[in-house]
């Protein structure tokens, strides 16, 4: 490692070689939610502490273990953001976006802060991409939701994922089964984990969801949620795979999904790459009915997914999948001699205001020295001035891959080299 300083454990660079992949999958995801008419909204990557306890849940990993925290030099409490949801749901009502009616449809994109054991796939600042869809309780929203995440993760050219969904039920038919749960777990708490001892009794679901082995193999035959669904959730989420099977969605049912945040309800949902090993989970959504509200806005429905894009390009590069087209520049300028280095600087201008991208290497003077730098900036074509060719107001074009060259004049160069361009 070199230099004085090093970056903050658990936080990486984007390196110029990387950052192609990352503007890629942007790309494709703006692309993709832009055929299902989201609109991007951007908020602040810190907000008052208070927006993720009450709505993340105070009892939650996120809001217990993980948040960054801060006082300003008033002593307000603010926290890095942990999750995008909370935030966009804070703007929603504050900047009363639903005033119009109808569905509100958001996407967004930026760096989200954890406070957790870094892994692999699993940093302390990630980049999360979500879709928010405030506004219907409609089972149809449910499944278009989870159709976006699918339709991304298709033109990405994923494969290997597969698609669970779950309902965890409601305020009313919730209680229920986490009294069924608490009786099912208690007599095994002694061979279960401490973090499953701790939540048995703010959240007996998250037992069904523990990592550890052990837990796992208890939590197998624990009741479902599905028989203890009360008619309404039974009927939504049997809309929900039924708009999902007439979109030719394929998913299979998994009653352990429980998603680690206390607001959601009703439908849950995670794409899953099983290559990935234990942080496998590439989207994760579902519905979260009273949030809104709990904001202070109009008691209105809500459901969204969050995805990390360090895992969906680890999970491409694993699929050997192409993430098109590293950026390298269209020319080389070689100039010989003082009057073509001064004819050079007025042509370097011209072609990039025409929209070429050209790279000049100032500090070379002989042919050979710049022809190396012209290799090493792997430009598909090098323009070769010499004072000759000023002469006679031409220019030489050589292409570099086959070598072959060709002389073109200097009136018409921007036209002829857009041409060669395109090519
Ligand atoms: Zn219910
Ligand atoms: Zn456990």
């Amino acid at each position: 490692m070199a230099g004085k300083y090093q970056i903050p454990r658990g936080t990486f660079d984007i390196l110029p070689e990387d950052s192609y992949k990352w503007q890629y999958v942007t790309d494709v995801f703006k692309e993709v939610v832009r055929t299902y008419n989201y609109r991007e909204i951007i908020t602040p990557i810190f907000e008052k502490s208070e927006v993720f306890e009450r709505s993340v849940g105070s009892s939650s990993d996120i809001v217990q273990k993980e948040m960054y925290r801060f006082q300003d030099k008033k002593g307000r409490k603010f926290a890095l953001r942990p999750e995008g949801t909370a935030p966009v749901v804070r703007s929603y009502v504050q900047n009363n976006l639903g005033m119009n009616g109808g569905n509100t449809k958001l996407f967004y994109m930026g760096p989200m802060f954890r406070y957790d054991r870094p892994q692999k796939g699993r940093f302390r600042q990630f980049y999360q991409y979500g879709v928010e869809n405030i506004g219907s309780d409609n089972p149809f929203i449910d499944a278009e939701v989870i159709a976006i995440g699918y339709s991304f993760l298709k033109k990405l050219g994923l494969k290997n994922f597969t698609l669970e969904i779950n309902s965890i039920g409601c305020v009313n038919c919730t209680p229920d089964y986490d009294r069924s749960l608490i009786k099912y777990f208690t007599p095994y708490l002694k061979e279960m984990c401490s973090d499953c001892n701790t939540r048995i009794n703010k959240k007996p679901k998250r037992l069904l969801d523990c990592k550890v082995r052990g837990c796992k193999k208890i939590a197998k035959n624990a009741p479902s949620m599905l028989d203890y669904l009360d008619d309404e959730c039974r009927d939504h989420f049997a809309g929900v795979q039924d708009f999902l099977k007439k979109m030719g969605i394929p998913f299979t049912v998994n009653p352990k999904i429980v998603r680690g945040l206390d607001y959601y309800n009703k439908t849950a949902f995670e794409f899953i790459d099983n290559k990935l090993g234990a942080q496998n989970t590439l989207i994760g959504g579902g519905r979260y009915n009273g949030l809104i509200s709990q904001f202070g806005g109009k008691d209105v429905p809500g459901t969204g997914f969050a995805g990390g894009f360090e895992r969906l390009i680890l999970s491409m590069e694993i699929e050997g999948l192409s993430f098109g087209k590293e950026q390298l520049p269209d020319m080389f300028l070689v100039t010989l001699g003082q009057k073509a280095f001064e004819y050079g600087n007025k042509l370097l201008l011209k072609l990039r205001d025409a929209g070429i991208s050209v790279e000049y290497d100032p500090d070379k003077e002989t042919m050979k020295a710049q022809m190396k730098t012209a290799d090493r900036s792997r430009s598909r074509f090098t323009l070769i001035l010499g004072e000759d060719e000023l002469a006679g107001n031409k220019i030489i074009l050589k292409e570099m891959e086959s070598g072959e060259q060709k002389i073109i004049g200097l009136e018409k160069i921007v036209e002829s080299l857009k041409k060669m361009c395109k090519k």
